[in-house]
C-alpha cells in the first residue's frame, strides 16, 4: 500500500527518537503507556529514566511500598497509576508476563488501548491501538473525517488491518508514525499544506477549502467534582494532600493538612470536606493514619 510506504519513509526520516520505542520489553512499554496516559510527552521524557532506574524490572517494582512508587511518582499526577502499575508488577511476578491482547485487558488498570499497545509495541501482532491522537489522524486519512470519533473506531480497526498488512514486518511502527504526524501536522487545526501525507489524505481537501469549522473543544471534560466555595476541582486538592504529605517523614495532623492545601481554608466549613479527601485516600491505599498523624500508604 503507497500510503504505508509513504507514511514510513516520513517517519524514518522524522519520526521521534522515543526511548521506548527502541525496546519489546514490555516492563519499559508499558510504563511508557501508563506514563502516557494523561501526560504529554516532553514531561514523560523527564520521568520515564528516572523511574527504570529506580524500578528496573518486574521484580524490583514488585517489592517496592506503596510510599515508594508514590514518592518515584512525585510530578506526574494522578498518582492512581503509580500503584496500579506496581500492582500490575506484583501479578506479572505470580502469574507471568500476558502472552497476548486478551491477557493483558484481563489485568486490573489495563484498558483496551494499552492491552493493544502492548500487543503491537512487545509482542509485534499486527494490532492497532486506537487513542484520542490515533483516531484523529487516521480518521482523517483514512474515513476524510476532520474530527472523527470513538463511533468510528471500528470501521478504523477495519481499515487498519490492510495498512498494517502491507507491511507486515514493520506494522507495530505504523501507529507510532501515525503518533508522530498527529503530534507534527494533523493537531486539531492540522497543517496540511507541509504535510507528507496530503495526497493520500481524504481530509486534506476538506481543511485546505476551508470548508471545514474546528470545534471549540474536541474532548468531554470529565465529570469533576468542586467543592462549593473552592476554586479548583477535588483532584487538585488530592494532589496537594499527597505531595504534602509525601513531603514530611514525620506525617502530618488533619488539623495542619487544611491550610497548607488551601490559604482559604475555612476549618468550620471545609473540615468535613478535607476529612472525606483523606478518608478516600486511605481506602485507596495512598495514605495511613497512625497516631492522629497522616502519612504516605
Ligand atoms: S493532510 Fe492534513 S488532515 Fe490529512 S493527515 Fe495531513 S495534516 Fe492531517
Amino acid at each position: 500500500m503507497i500510503l504505508t510506504t509513504r507514511l514510513l519513509h516520513w517517519y524514518d526520516r522524522h519520526g521521534r527518537d522515543l526511548p521506548w520505542r527502541g525496546t519489546r520489553d514490555p516492563y519499559r512499554i508499558l510504563v511508557s503507556e501508563i506514563m502516557l496516559q494523561q501526560t504529554q510527552v516532553p514531561r514523560v521524557l523527564l520521568f520515564y529514566t528516572k523511574w527504570l532506574r529506580r524500578f528496573p524490572s518486574w521484580k524490583i517494582l514488585a517489592q517496592a511500598s506503596n510510599a515508594d512508587v508514590i514518592r518515584a511518582w512525585a510530578g506526574l499526577g494522578y498518582n492512581r497509576r503509580a500503584l496500579m502499575l506496581r500492582d500490575i508488577a506484583r501479578h506479572v511476578i505470580n502469574r507471568g508476563v500476558p502472552k497476548n491482547e486478551k491477557e493483558w485487558l484481563n489485568l486490573k488498570g489495563i484498558g483496551p488501548y494499552t492491552a493493544t499497545a502492548l500487543a503491537a509495541f512487545s509482542l509485534h501482532h499486527q494490532t492497532f491501538p486506537i487513542d484520542t491522537n490515533i483516531r484523529r489522524v487516521a480518521g482523517r486519512l483514512l474515513l476524510g473525517r476532520p474530527f472523527p470519533s470513538p463511533s468510528d473506531d471500528d470501521r478504523l480497526r477495519h481499515l487498519a488491518t490492510r495498512l498494517l498488512a502491507s507491511s507486515p514486518t514493520r506494522s507495530f511502527d505504523v501507529p507510532q508514525a501515525l503518533f508522530d504526524l498527529a503530534n507534527a501536522n494533523c493537531t486539531k487545526r492540522p497543517t496540511c499544506i507541509t504535510c507528507p501525507m496530503i495526497k493520500h489524505c481524504l481530509a486534506a481537501k476538506k481543511f485546505l477549502s476551508g470548508s471545514v469549522r474546528v470545534p471549540k473543544r474536541t474532548t468531554i471534560k470529565a465529570n469533576e467534582t468542586i467543592h462549593p466555595g473552592k476554586k479548583y476541582p477535588d483532584r487538585i486538592y488530592r494532589g496537594r494532600i499527597l505531595k504534602r504529605v509525601r513531603e514530611t517523614s514525620q506525617g502530618i495532623s488533619l488539623q495542619a493538612l487544611g491550610h497548607l492545601i488551601d490559604p482559604t481554608f475555612r476549618p468550620s466549613q471545609d473540615q468535613t470536606w478535607l476529612a472525606a479527601m483523606v478518608h478516600r485516600l486511605k481506602k485507596e491505599d495512598f495514605l495511613a493514619i497512625k497516631n492522629k498523624k497522616i502519612r504516605l500508604g
